[in-house]
C-alpha cells in the first residue's frame, strides 16, 4: 500500500513536470508575442498625445522590452528607448529587416515575428506597427523583446522544478507510509481475529479501531461473531435437550421391555400394562422427532405459506372433530363460541397446526374442571382466535418464556409436559403470517391462548 502510494505521487510529480515543460516549449514564444502585440496595441492609441512618449517609456520599462519608432523616410530613427525605459541607440544590428515596409504592406500594417541573435545566443519577439504616414512617409512604432533561451530557461527550471518535486515526493513518501500504518494496524488485528474465527473460536471479540470502514467491518465480523457464537449455543442446547428428550423414553422402553422379558411375561395383565407403557413412550419419542422435524423445516424458511381463503369456525370444528375421533375429548365439555362467516387469508394447514398445539395443551393442563372454551370473533377488523382452559395456569414469570423453543414450565416435575416444541412452532407460523399471538394466563384459573388474523372477503385470495 506505501509502495502504491509513493509509487502514485511520483507519477504525478512526473505528469505534473512533463505538462509543464511541454506548455513552457509551446507557449512560451507564443504568450511574449501576444504580450507585445497588446503592448504595441496601447501604446499606439496614445499616439499624437502628450502621454505618448511616457507611457512608452513606461512599456518598455514595465515589459523590459525594447522599442522604436522608425520613419520611412530614410529609415531614419525617430525615437529609441532601451529595456529600462531610456533613450538609447539600435539595440541590435539585424534585428528590424531591411524589407520591414514591404513586410507591413503585406500584413495590414502590423507584422510580428521571432528573429535569432546569433551574437547573444537568443531570440527577439518583435512587433511593428504602422502609427502614421505622413505624405507618403510611413511612421512605425517597433516593441522587441529579448527572449532567453529556452533550454536555457528549461535547465534553470528543471533543477529548481526536479527538486522541488523529489521533496514533494519524499513527503508523500512519509505521509503514506504512517498513513498506511495507522491503516494497516487495525486490519492486521482484524485479519487475525477473522483467522481465529475461521477456526472455530467464536468468542473471539473486534475491537472497534481504525478509519471509519475499518471500524464497519470490525463491527460486522462481532455480528458474525456473535451469530456464530448463539447458533453454537443453540447446537449444544439442541443436542443436550435431544438427548435428553429421546434418552427418557428410550430408557422406559428398554426398562418395560426387561420387565416383561424377565417378570411379566407369564401374567396377561401385567404383560398388557407394561406394553402399554412402552407404546406411550414410542408415541413420545415420534412425537417428538415429528415436532423436531417440523421445526427444522420451518425454520429452513424453505417452508411456502400457501395462502388460502377460508372459514376459521369451519376449520376449528373439523379439528374439533379429530380429537373426537380419537377419543382425547372425552369427559370434556366443549363450549364453542363462534361466529359464522369469519373468513381469513392464510396456509390452512398451518393455522390448523397452531389450533392443534392450542387445544392439546388445555386437554393436557386441565385439571378437575374438564372444560375448554373455543371461540372465533371479529375483533377491530381481525378475527380472533382463543382456547381457553380452566386449568394449571401458569405462573407470571414463565409466561414470557413458553414460546422458546424446548422451554417447558415444569419439565421434569409433570409427565404432562411434552417436548417444549409445540409453542415454538406456534410462533414461527405467527411470524410467517405476521399475525399477532399471546397468552392470557393466571395461576390456578388456567389460560386462554389466543391468535389474531385479518378478515377478508369470501372471494378475496
Ligand atoms: P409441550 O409439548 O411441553 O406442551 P409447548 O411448547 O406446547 O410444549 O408448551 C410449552 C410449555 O408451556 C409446556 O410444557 C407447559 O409447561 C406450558 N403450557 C402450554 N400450554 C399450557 C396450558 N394450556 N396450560 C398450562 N401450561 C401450558
Amino acid at each position: 500500500m506505501w509502495i502504491s502510494f509513493t509509487l502514485m505521487a511520483a507519477a504525478i510529480a512526473l505528469s505534473f513536470w512533463v505538462m509543464l515543460v511541454t506548455s513552457l516549449r509551446l507557449n512560451y514564444k507564443k504568450e511574449n508575442l501576444e504580450t507585445l502585440d497588446r503592448m504595441t496595441w496601447t501604446a499606439m492609441r496614445e499616439y499624437g498625445t502628450s502621454e505618448f512618449f511616457n507611457n512608452l517609456k513606461f512599456i518598455a520599462g514595465g515589459e523590459s522590452c525594447f522599442i522604436q519608432v522608425l520613419s520611412e523616410e530614410n529609415n531614419e530613427l525617430l525615437l529609441s528607448l532601451d529595456s529600462d525605459g531610456e533613450k538609447a541607440d539600435v539595440q541590435a544590428d539585424g534585428i528590424i529587416p531591411d524589407d520591414l515596409f514591404k513586410l507591413l504592406d503585406e500584413n495590414a500594417g502590423c507584422y510580428s515575428f521571432c528573429v535569432e541573435d546569433t551574437a547573444r545566443n537568443a531570440e527577439w519577439a518583435v512587433e511593428a506597427i504602422v502609427i502614421a504616414a505622413h505624405e507618403g512617409s510611413r511612421e512605425v512604432l517597433i516593441l522587441s523583446k529579448l527572449l532567453t533561451n529556452i533550454d536555457y530557461l528549461l535547465h534553470v527550471f528543471n533543477t529548481r522544478v526536479i527538486y522541488a518535486l523529489l521533496i514533494a515526493i519524499l513527503i508523500a513518501s512519509v505521509l503514506s507510509f504512517l498513513i498506511t500504518k495507522a491503516f494497516a494496524g487495525p486490519v492486521n488485528r482484524l485479519t487475525d481475529k477473522a483467522q481465529q474465527l475461521a477456526a472455530g473460536d467464536y468468542k473471539v471479540t473486534f475491537q472497534k479501531e481504525g478509519c471509519c470502514e475499518v471500524r464497519q467491518l470490525s463491527e460486522t465480523l462481532e455480528m458474525a461473531a456473535q451469530e456464530f457464537n448463539a447458533t453454537e449455543e443453540l447446537r449444544r442446547e439442541f443436542v443436550a435437550n435431544i438427548s435428553h428428550d429421546m434418552k427418557t423414553p428410550l430408557t422406559v422402553i428398554s426398562m418395560y421391555a426387561e420387565m416383561i422379558q424377565t417378570v411379566s411375561g407369564d401374567n396377561p395383565a401385567k404383560r398388557e400394562e407394561h406394553l402399554e407403557r412402552i407404546i406411550t413412550e414410542v408415541e413420545k419419542l415420534t412425537g417428538f422427532i415429528n415436532d423436531t422435524m417440523e421445526l427444522a423445516k420451518l425454520q429452513s424458511r424453505t417452508w411456502e405459506v400457501k395462502r388460502e381463503c377460508f372459514d376459521i369456525s369451519h376449520l376449528i370444528q373439523s379439528s374439533l372433530m379429530s380429537f373426537e375421533i380419537h377419543h382425547e375429548l372425552n369427559d370434556f365439555e366443549i363450549e364453542q363460541d363462534l361466529e359464522e362467516g369469519l373468513f381469513v387469508n392464510a396456509d390452512r394447514k398451518l393455522i390448523s397446526r397452531v389450533l392443534e398445539n392450542f387445544l392439546s395443551n388445555a386437554l393436557k393442563f386441565s385439571l378437575n374442571e374438564k372444560k375448554i372454551t373455543i371461540s372465533a370473533k371479529k375483533e377491530n377488523g381481525d378475527v380472533k382466535v382463543s382456547v381457553r382452559d380452566y386449568g394449571t395456569g401458569i405462573e407470571a414469570d414463565k409466561l414470557p418464556h413458553i414460546w422458546e423453543r424446548y422451554y417447558k414450565v415444569d419439565p421434569y416435575g409433570s409427565n404432562k409436559a411434552g417436548t417444549g416444541i409445540g409453542l415454538h412452532i406456534v410462533k414461527e407460523i405467527m411470524e410467517m403470517h405476521e399475525a399477532a399471538y399471546g397468552v392470557e394466563s393466571r395461576m390456578g384459573d388456567g389460560s386462554c391462548f389466543w391468535f389474531c388474523l385479518k378478515a377478508v372477503q369470501k372471494t378475496e385470495r
